[in-house]
């Protein structure tokens, strides 16, 4: 062992700055350490806190510190967008270890509030670096475990008896390793401390995961591998304590939970504050023992249930937040003097040590807590007027099945319906929905993820106010109250591979239905193998292997006839189609339709379209998010290649090899008059069709399509004098200001599923996210180009003021408009918004596909 260790440290042998502080800092006065267990030198040719640790050497330092310790066990549970593994320690003595599943199923199985109480360890949860470039928080795994490992005497025995320590070092490898880099490159041998110095830089863009999602947000939606790995573990565990480590700007000092009062989920129990604020103490023991500064009242609130610190708070458990003021590169000014990386992490590595002595010193208390969470829980679940919820998605059984996958990550259990039952003035059908009992254990999280709250003690929010998931699933849903009875939810139901029945063999044509999913995807891989498809413009009953079946407007008709490729090679891309993309793929029988409806061959019926090629622009002032998220939408999800672009970067392009051009919002989304005039003539003479956003849809709107946005000031100045002048007391500034933002909220469209853009949707509700102040101006002359109009009462669910939704209430959400033979396509907000809003991606999906199938008026209007 001790061999290989060194030959790693030999190899790591860099140029040691003066930052690195031996394993003796980080040791505590009094406390013994076993020799045999290897310190962080050894392995990483440095100390900690000379600069961020990189990944690689992380893994293989803590590995190596697991295999030579009997009181830790270590497993890679997932790996991340960029194949780095993922890795979690249990730590806890030897003995318990012995016996380490008994553990945990008794500790589960006491929760049950109608067994009696348990009296195993405490189960104590630490997350390290959700966020890729705060790397105190990562680097604070190593002290933690070395001193779990190798610390002696009596207190650490006891300690290790009555918990189990839940470790996951490094939660988003990739951001991480994005941001160690950028350290070490600009890193140097005398450091440099100016916050200008470019190493101190690559702060955002580094926190976020490969696709840049803030993986801090993703605790809810459950879109992201690294999630899904952690969340897994979490409920396999359900820690009475789980403890969040970051960072924060350089100028703020150290930050820890319970927070700001008022801003609680109100599914939170008071209770929570009061034990957290008892853990707290010993965080503030050692901090007064240093003459450290300190808050823990102010700015990070608890009610966006997705984050690391909210998201245990709803599921019974203690949910701590610790945030320290950065040292970015290692060591940089600040006011309050300069800031040190090792000194950071000692103090998240001591306040992990404080977390887990406060929790032991409340064990009962905080058991008994946890046990209570879930029988308030079922005492909540008999009185709420409520019995269950059902739930079902028309023509797209791959956006249910991601519901219930959804669900099934939360510890949701859900059921497939014994009979047809009607809720809300809509029939959801047996063998097609699907419902949740509210008499179960996580009947908080189901309330969490249900409800629709439109009222608010404050108003000011750390993040989105709503996120009422059926709705963002653009799912038909409904509460059952006196409606339900027991036998109406049958078997469990959990989620099945993706994946449809493939259709026979036909000597005429296959029909793709559109509503599914991923039905994008399989459209894109016909088009990539060079299959001409033919895209129904109105819906068409069309003959099929078993008779006449209706297929929705955007179904895709391949015909055998006409075909460059083999009719076996397109048979094998149509049930590819069907058993890769769980789209419902048919075999048609005769060109002839009954009825009224246009013949397989009609022209006006049928349009063909071509394959999309995609330049997606990103950074000089476009939000990374919203660019990730575009990115993951095509590259992760729909496997459609694309190509990525600084925003200013785009002169000297070849723009004859691209069919789209998305352009996401951000506090900069203008195009040099250059580029601007290049992408015009693109979209008027080549037939290129642009796709903006938020800010970069109000941009195009003004700059391509010529609607000049109305002047507001004015009214604000006749207000004024109606009114008088406006003065306010001071204190009240904070509260003011927020006011009308829109943290983020769900607001209700009108959609026309007879638009290409609204091909695939079965109805015309759909629930948009937003948290864009701004609304897009009604197109001139072009009646049929508002896709979606917002509803002029449009809150559905989540925090805007009264003036917001007045002045969102009617205005246009999606335009779509030809320009010269190409096109513009206008979404007021962000369609693919931490890729989870299902109904908003179909819309995006279509705007890639469908954009030239849109026919421009000529007639008066
Ligand atoms: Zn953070």
């Amino acid at each position: 062992m001790l061999r290989i260790l060194v030959a790693i440290s030999t190899l790591m042998s860099v140029s040691a700055a003066s930052n690195a502080d031996p394993i003796d800092y980080f040791q505590i006065d009094g406390v013994t350490y076993d020799q045999t267990i290897p310190i962080p030198e050894d392995v990483l040719g440095f100390g900690v806190g000379d600069r961020p640790i990189r990944h690689d050497v992380m893994v293989a330092y803590l590995t190596a510190l697991a295999e030579s310790s009997d009181r830790i066990a270590v497993e890679t549970i997932g790996y991340s967008h960029e194949q780095r593994p993922i890795l979690f320690f249990t730590v806890t003595s030897p003995n318990n270890h012995a016996r380490i599943d008994d553990i945990r199923q008794q500790h589960l199985a006491q929760l049950d509030p109608t067994t009696a109480a348990g009296n195993g360890p405490a189960i104590i949860w630490l997350n390290y670096g959700v966020h890729g470039a705060e790397s105190a928080g990562m680097d604070a795994a190593i002290p933690t475990l070395y001193h779990l490992a190798a610390a002696q005497g009596a207190e650490i025995e006891e300690t290790l008896a009555n918990s189990v320590v839940l470790i996951t070092a490094i939660f988003n490898p990739d951001g991480h390793s994005r941001r160690v880099n950028h350290v070490e490159a600009f890193g140097a041998e005398i450091p440099a401390t100016d916050p200008d110095h470019e190493q101190h830089n690559l702060w955002t863009a580094a926190r976020t995961n490969h696709y840049w999602f803030d993986l801090n947000r993703q605790w809810l939606l459950q879109t992201q591998p690294e999630s899904q790995a952690w969340l897994t573990q979490w409920h396999r565990w359900k820690p009475q304590v789980s403890a969040d480590f970051h960072e924060m700007g350089t100028a703020a000092t150290f930050y820890f939970h319970p927070g700001e009062p008022l801003r609680r989920n109100p599914l939170i129990p008071e209770r929570a504050r009061e034990l957290t604020e008892g853990i707290a103490q010993y965080h503030v023991r050692f901090l007064d023992s240093e003459a450290r500064l300190y808050t823990s009242a102010e700015g990070f609130d608890n009610f966006y249930v997705g984050k690391g610190s909210t998201y245990p708070q709803v599921n019974g458990s203690l949910g701590i937040l610790f945030e320290i003021g950065a040292a970015r590169g290692g060591l940089i000014e600040a006011d309050r003097g300069l800031v040190r990386h090792g000194e950071n992490v000692r103090t998240h590595f001591r306040t992990g040590l404080t977390t887990i002595e406060g929790a032991l010193a409340q064990r009962q208390a905080i058991a008994d807590y946890q046990r209570q969470f879930f029988a308030n829980s079922a005492a909540q679940a008999v009185r709420d007027s409520n019995r269950a919820y059902v739930f079902s998605a028309a023509g797209d059984p791959e956006r249910l099945n991601m519901f219930v996958d959804l669900l099934n990550r939360h510890d949701i259990t859900v059921n497939a319906l014994t009979r047809n039952v009607r809720a809300n003035g809509r029939d959801y059908q047996a063998g097609e929905a699907l419902g949740v009992r509210l008499d179960q254990p996580q009947y908080t999280m189901i309330r969490s993820l249900f409800d629709r709250v439109t009222e608010f003690e404050e108003n000011i929010f750390y993040d989105v106010s709503g996120w009422t998931l059926p709705l963002a699933y653009d799912l038909d849903y409904a509460p059952l109250g006196r409606a339900f009875a027991a036998d109406l939810l049958g078997e469990v139901v959990t989620p099945r591979e993706i994946g449809a029945t493939p259709p026979q063999h036909s000597t005429y044509g296959y029909v793709l239905r559109w509503s599914d999913y991923y039905s994008p995807r399989s459209l894109y891989r016909l088009l990539d193998n060079e299959v001409r498809v033919r895209v129904a413009t109105e819906t068409i009953t069309i003959p099929v292997t078993g008779g006449p079946r209706q297929f929705g407007a955007g179904s895709v008709f391949i015909p055998l006839v006409g075909q460059d490729v083999a009719n076996d090679r397109i048979y094998e891309l149509v049930a590819e189609a069907a058993r890769e993309d769980g789209v419902a793929v048919f075999a048609v029988t005769s060109g002839s339709t009954p009825g009224n409806t246009p013949d397989l061959g009609d022209s006006r019926g049928f349009r063909s379209v071509n394959q999309p090629h995609i330049l997606v622009l990103f950074d000089d002032g476009l939000t990374s998010y919203d660019a990730g998220e575009v990115w993951h939408q095509l590259d992760y999800r729909m496997h459609i290649p694309v190509t990525l672009r600084r925003k200013d970067e785009i002169g000297g392009l070849d723009w004859s090899r691209y069919t789209h051009l998305v352009i996401v919002g951000g506090g900069n989304t203008r195009l040099s008059d250059e580029h601007a005039t290049r992408v015009s003539q693109w979209v008027r003479e080549d037939g290129g069709v642009i796709i903006a956003s938020r800010q970069a849809a109000l941009m195009a709107q003004e700059v391509f399509l010529g609607v000049e946005p109305e002047d507001e000031d004015e009214d604000d100045a006749e207000d004024a004098d109606e009114e008088g002048p406006d003065r306010r007391n001071y204190t009240n500034l904070p509260i003011d200001d927020a006011e009308h933002i829109i943290g983020g909220a769900l607001f209700e469209g009108d959609l026309d599923p007879s638009h290409p853009i609204g091909f695939g949707y079965s109805d015309r509700f759909i629930a948009l996210h937003r948290n864009i102040v701004e609304t897009l101006e009604w197109p001139e002359d072009d009646p049929f180009a508002v896709v979606v109009q917002y509803a002029n009462d449009p809150l559905l669910s989540g925090y805007a003021s009264e003036r917001r939704r007045e002045e969102i209430g009617g205005t246009p959400a999606v335009i779509a408009q030809r320009m010269g033979r190409g096109a513009v396509i206008l979404f007021a907000d962000n369609p693919n918004f931490r890729a989870t809003y299902r109904g908003n991606e179909r819309m995006f999906m279509n705007a890639v596909f469908f954009s030239r199938l849109i026919n421009p008026p000529s007639g008066e209007y």
